[in-house]
């Protein structure tokens, strides 16, 4: 049996939603006729954005719950629902995983052994989140550990939360599931050690300073950090749960619940040996096309030329950019003679952008961070109720290579992001930054 469709999506998640709307926004009547366009995804439920799972979905009261935070609420466009999809002619062929890939053939095997076949096929499948006992440590199946990728895994993790209230969580890994899911067992009343193997938190991206700050801040919230530290084994109840976590140096920490985030790995399995690789990812052009002209790729999957960092091909795990360049590929595959739609061509260009919001502190960062860390602002801890605002600048030959900025009001976002696109002079943005209270050390 089978289907055929002018362009499939693989994969279901924020960039197939983004790809979706533009699609969408290019197709004449504003909506694909039978047998245009289809999503295939392994989740129940339609696109949705998949930061809301650390942040709102785990609060302990006003949670975001679905269709509130269905793709493209992120970036205040329409709310596409399931019967948004049926509106607008997109076949939505959900809960259905494909198992294998065909590039030469353009067809695509679900595991409910139907073939899709595709005149031209946009990569979206992500990343998965990798487990411990890809490490040798096993236990990660405990009706007590929680995993955080699908909203099926943010469901498990409030249900066992709403069980452990009062208790003890390990948290391990000290990245952004770590500090953000840290943040949310705190705010309903669960006791957080985190172990981590890192000197600090987050240690591929903040500078010690900032790291700092932020573990004084957690500390002061009633979070332990162990750092420099590694959970082995876990030891087993017979009721299905961990009952406590063992450190290499033989420590045990008692838990009632175990979160891990160790890191993330690009879904390209069903393409190896198919498509050009590069990164842990799929290498596509600057129009998001990969090395088989049929088959384009977006997303945290996708490793593509950054023109603003010269020409470097980057992957980034960042839902910032899987909105882009899902855009960026659907513009290219319908508006083909449109230069502007390849990354390096005009202003538009890929800046790449992370942000993160834990308790009441909201950070976002923009460029690269290479170069010497210029620390600015005020690093002491926030007396009640009042917001700290810091950060620091990553300088190479005396450009401003990247910004971090935490507490910053949209304006000043849009500043530090804006000179950082036009590759200010550092002299020029500590100019800005002082005009707004934040000098530069050393800067005049
Ligand atoms: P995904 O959103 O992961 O979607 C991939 C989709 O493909 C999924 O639906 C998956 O099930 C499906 N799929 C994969 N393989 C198959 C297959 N073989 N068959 C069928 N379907 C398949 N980024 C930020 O910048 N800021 C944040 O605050 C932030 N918070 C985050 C919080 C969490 C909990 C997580 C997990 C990530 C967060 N991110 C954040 C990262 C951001 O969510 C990702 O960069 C973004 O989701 C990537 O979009 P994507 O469409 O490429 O992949
Ligand atoms: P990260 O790469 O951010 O962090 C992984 C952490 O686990 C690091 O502290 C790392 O230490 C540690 N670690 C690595 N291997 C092991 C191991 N074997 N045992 C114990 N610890 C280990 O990944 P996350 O899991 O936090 O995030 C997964 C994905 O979700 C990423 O794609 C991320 O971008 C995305 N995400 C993004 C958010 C955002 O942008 N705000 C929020 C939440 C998720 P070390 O660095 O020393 O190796």
């Amino acid at each position: 049996m089978g289907r055929a469709f002018g362009y499939v999506i693989l994969g279901g998640g924020v960039a197939a939603g983004y790809a979706a709307l533009e699609f969408v926004r290019h197709l004449d009547g504003g909506g694909a006729s039978p047998g245009e366009l289809c999503i295939i995804s392994d989740e129940a439920v339609a696109p949705y954005e998949r930061p809301a799972l650390s942040k709102g979905y785990l609060l302990p009261r006003g949670a975001a719950r679905l269709p509130g935070f269905h793709t493209c609420a992120g970036a205040n466009d329409e709310l596409l629902t399931e019967q948004w999809y049926k509106d607008h002619g997109i076949e939505l062929v959900l809960g259905t995983r494909v198992v294998s890939a065909d590039v030469r053939r353009k067809t695509l095997l679900t595991i409910t052994g139907e073939t899709i076949s595709y005149k031209t096929l946009i990569v979206a499948t992500g990343a998965r989140a990798l487990k411990l006992d890809e490490f040798g440590v096993h236990g990660s199946g405990a009706a007590n550990m929680c995993y955080l990728r699908s909203l099926e895994d943010a469901d498990k993790m409030v249900g066992v939360m709403r069980s452990c209230h009062g208790g003890n969580a390990v948290v391990i890994g000290g990245g952004y599931i770590g500090m953000e899911c840290a943040a949310a067992l705190v705010a309903n009343e669960i006791k957080v050690t985190m172990v981590f193997p890192g000197k600090h938190c987050m240690d591929r991206f903040f500078t010690p300073k900032i790291a700092e700050f932020y573990e004084n801040y957690y500390a002061a919230k009633g979070v332990t950090f162990i750092k420099g530290a590694r959970v082995t084994s876990f030891e087993a109840l017979s009721d299905g749960k961990v009952a406590a976590a063992i450190l290499r140096d033989g420590r045990r920490l008692p838990a009632d619940m175990v979160v891990v985030g160790i890191g993330a790995r690009a879904n390209t399995a069903l393409f190896d040996g198919q498509l050009a690789m590069e990164k842990g990812g799929i290498r596509v052009n600057g129009r998001m096309q990969t090395s088989d002209a049929a088959v384009y790729a977006v997303g945290d999957v996708a490793a593509f030329p950054v023109a603003l960092l010269g020409g470097d091909v980057r992957r980034f795990e960042h839902v910032d950019c899987a909105r882009r360049t899902a855009r960026r590929a659907v513009a290219a595959i319908l508006e083909p003679a449109d230069g502007a739609a390849e990354v390096g061509k005009n202003d538009s260009d890929y800046l790449p952008f992370f942000y993160s919001r834990v308790f009441a502190l909201s950070w976002q960062f923009y460029g690269d961070n290479v170069g010497e860390p210029v620390h600015f602002g005020d690093f002491s801890p926030p007396g009640a109720g009042g917001r700290p605002k810091f950060g620091a600048c990553w300088v190479s030959d005396g450009l401003v290579a990247g910004v971090f900025l935490e507490g910053g009001s949209q304006e000043e976002n849009e500043a530090v992001a804006s000179a950082v696109r036009c590759g200010a002079r550092i002299g020029d943005l500590a100019a800005e930054l002082e005009s707004r209270g934040l000098a530069l050390p050393g800067q005049e």
